[in-house]
């Protein structure tokens, strides 16, 4: 068992894991807040932190079918979203500090 090192994020608005709290990304890095997710509402981001990336998988969308990637929590392993594989963008269930 091994440390694991987590980003600490500095700013005024910082999104953090459901479960944990672990930093995932801030305010400057939204996107979209217009999208809806599986589980509610999701945001559109361009850059998280403390992350985990699972295998790639065809899923339908609204938009289509994409390959995309559910991203996890690095410290409690929570499913927080997915991301579009190719493409920055993370859509995450958030919780806002
Ligand atoms: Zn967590």
């Amino acid at each position: 068992m091994g440390l694991k090192y987590r980003t600490y994020l500095d700013g005024t608005a910082i999104y953090g894991c459901t479960r944990c709290k672990t930093h995932l990304t801030t305010g400057d890095a939204i996107v979209s807040r217009q999208f809806q997710g599986q589980h509610g509402q999701a945001y559109l981001f361009n850059y998280v932190v403390n992350i985990l990336q699972g295998e790639d998988e065809d899923r339908s969308m609204t938009t289509g079918l994409h390959t995309v990637r559910d991203i996890s929590c690095v410290k409690c392993n929570t499913i927080l979203g997915w991301t579009y594989v190719g493409i920055l963008f993370l859509f995450l269930r958030i919780y806002f500090k």
